[in-house]
């Protein structure tokens, strides 16, 4: 069996009038995350990871932010490409394990809802993924809450 590891990281900036989507769910908060599409920097991470795996360049890649057509995308439609591109390729995802560092919110209420929403785009049981929460310990721009960040890693198997 062919195994492949791969990480992913990303961040983005915490402004006001904007949905703070994590991991495809939409988690009450006064603030939420800025980017050209819908910012939900944990599907980002992941999506780095599952593409880093097999040494396919990065989302940027895929969904330029330049492009319109990725304007306010939903992360969740672009990661259901990402694993059809994964497994066209005949790979599939052992685990995937994951950090998303916020200051504020609560993020661990949302947890499991997160892990069921990926499985079900991903295809995977919700014990094939991992999701964990941390601050930065009021450090940083994290820690100013000027922002949240989000790490991932991938393990891909081939038979
Ligand atoms: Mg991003």
């Amino acid at each position: 069996m062919n195994l492949r590891i791969g990480n992913g990281y990303d961040i983005h900036q915490l402004v006001s009038d904007r949905p703070l989507i994590l991991g495809g769910i939409t988690i009450p908060h006064h603030l939420g995350l800025l980017g050209h599409s819908d910012a939900d920097v944990l599907t980002h991470a992941i999506m780095d990871a599952m593409l880093g795996a097999l040494s396919l360049g990065d989302i940027g890649h895929y969904f330029p932010p330049t492009d319109p057509q990725w304007q306010g995308a939903d992360s969740l439609k672009l990661l259901a490409q990402v694993n059809q591109l994964v497994r066209s390729k005949g790979w599939q995802i052992g685990n995937l394990d994951s950090v998303i560092v916020a200051e504020r919110p609560k993020i661990k209420p949302h947890i499991q809802s997160m892990r069921d929403r990926l499985a079900e785009v991903l295809q995977l049981s919700p014990d094939q993924i991992g999701i964990k929460a941390t601050t930065n310990e009021k450090m940083d721009a994290v820690g100013r809450e000027e922002g949240i960040a989000a790490y991932a890693v991938a393990l891909l198997m081939q038979d």
